[in-house]
C-alpha cells in the first residue's frame, strides 16, 4: 500500500490507471472499510484520502475534538488491500485557494434542510473539499456511504451540476449488531450511552413498520415523544422525505421514502436514515 503527502506524486502514480476513490476524515470503522471493499471488488484501483476537513466543522471544537488514529487506520486499510492512501496537508489541499469561487456550489433546495439547516456551511465545505479532491485524484468512480444520506445526494448533484462524469456510488450503511450506524462519532459514547443509542435505529424501524398502518403525523408524533422521555436525548430532526429532492412528504405517502434523523445524546450527534417504503 503506498502512502503520499502530495498532490504530484499521486498524479504521477496513478497515470493510466482506473481509480476507484473513498474519501474519509480517518478514524475508520468496518463501514468506511466496506466502501474500499465495494471498490476493490470492481477490481478498481483504490485510494482512499484521509484528511479531517476544517472547512466542513460548523463547530470548532467538533473538528479539534475529531478522533485521530493513523497507525489504526493504515493498518485496517492494510488489511482490506486498499492500493493507495492519501493523507495531504491543510495547505496541500488549500493550496489553490481556500476562497476561490469555483469550489464554491449552490446546491439549491437538496442542501437546505435536515443537516443543512442544523450544520450552516456544512455542505459548502463538504462541496468544497470533495470537489478539490476529485481534482486531486480524478477518479472514474466514487463511494459514499448512505449513512450520509443527504451527502451523498449534494455528491451527485455537484458530479452533474459540474458535468465531472464520475461513477457515484452509494453503500449501504453498516451497523453494530445493536442496530447502531457504525460512526467514528460513535467513540465517544460510553458503554451506557452505546446502549441507549439503539433508540435512533428502533425508532426507524419502527417508522417502516407502521408507515402503511398509521398517519405520518401520527408517526412523527410518536417518535418525538420518544426522545422527550429521557432528558440525555435531544432530536434535532426526525422526518419522512422524498430521497430525491429532500423534501419531507407532508401528509402523503409516496411509493419511495426515507425516514431521516439526527439526535444529539449528550454531547455526541448522531445521525442515521432508513428506507421506509
Ligand atoms: P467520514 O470519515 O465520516 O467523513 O466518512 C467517510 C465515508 O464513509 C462517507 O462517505 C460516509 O458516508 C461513509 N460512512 C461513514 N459511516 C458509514 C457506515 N456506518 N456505513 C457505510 N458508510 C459509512
Amino acid at each position: 500500500m503506498k502512502i503520499t503527502n502530495t498532490r504530484n506524486e499521486l498524479q504521477d502514480l496513478l497515470l493510466e490507471k482506473r481509480v476507484g476513490f473513498v474519501p474519509t476524515m480517518g478514524a475508520l470503522h468496518d463501514g468506511h472499510l466496506d466502501l474500499v471493499r465495494a471498490s476493490k471488488s470492481r477490481g478498481l484501483f483504490t485510494v482512499v484520502s484521509i484528511f479531517v476537513n476544517p472547512t466542513q466543522f460548523n463547530d470548532p471544537i467538533d473538528f479539534e475534538k475529531y478522533p485521530v488514529n493513523r497507525e489504526r487506520d493504515l493498518a485496517m486499510l492494510e488489511s482490506v488491500n486498499c492500493d493507495m492512501v492519501l493523507i495531504p496537508s491543510v495547505t496541500e489541499v488549500y493550496a489553490e485557494g481556500l476562497n476561490e469561487d469555483r469550489f464554491k456550489h449552490d446546491f439549491g433546495f437538496i442542501a437546505l434542510d435536515y443537516e443543512g439547516a442544523h450544520r450552516p456551511g456544512h455542505f459548502e465545505g463538504v462541496g468544497r473539499i470533495v470537489n478539490i479532491l476529485f481534482e486531486f485524484v480524478k477518479p472514474q468512480v466514487a463511494f459514499f456511504g448512505e449513512k450520509d444520506f443527504q451527502q451523498l445526494a449534494v455528491v451527485r448533484k455537484m458530479n452533474d451540476m459540474l458535468a465531472l462524469n464520475i461513477e457515484i456510488v452509494g453503500v449501504p450503511t453498516r451497523r453494530e449488531q445493536s442496530g447502531l450506524a457504525m460512526s467514528s462519532r460513535n467513540e465517544w459514547l460510553s458503554q451506557k450511552q452505546l446502549k441507549k443509542a439503539t433508540k435512533i435505529y428502533e425508532s426507524l424501524v419502527w417508522a417502516k413498520e407502521n408507515f402503511r398502518e398509521k398517519s405520518n403525523a401520527e408517526i412523527l408524533a410518536s417518535i418525538k415523544a420518544r426522545f422527550v422521555e429521557d432528558e440525555e436525548w435531544s432530536l434535532e430532526y426526525f422526518d419522512l422525505i422524498n430521497p430525491l429532492s429532500f423534501q419531507s412528504v407532508g401528509l402523503e405517502k409516496p411509493t419511495d421514502v426515507r425516514a431521516v434523523i439526527a439526535a444529539k445524546l449528550g454531547e455526541v450527534r448522531l445521525l442515521d436514515n432508513l428506507k421506509i417504503a
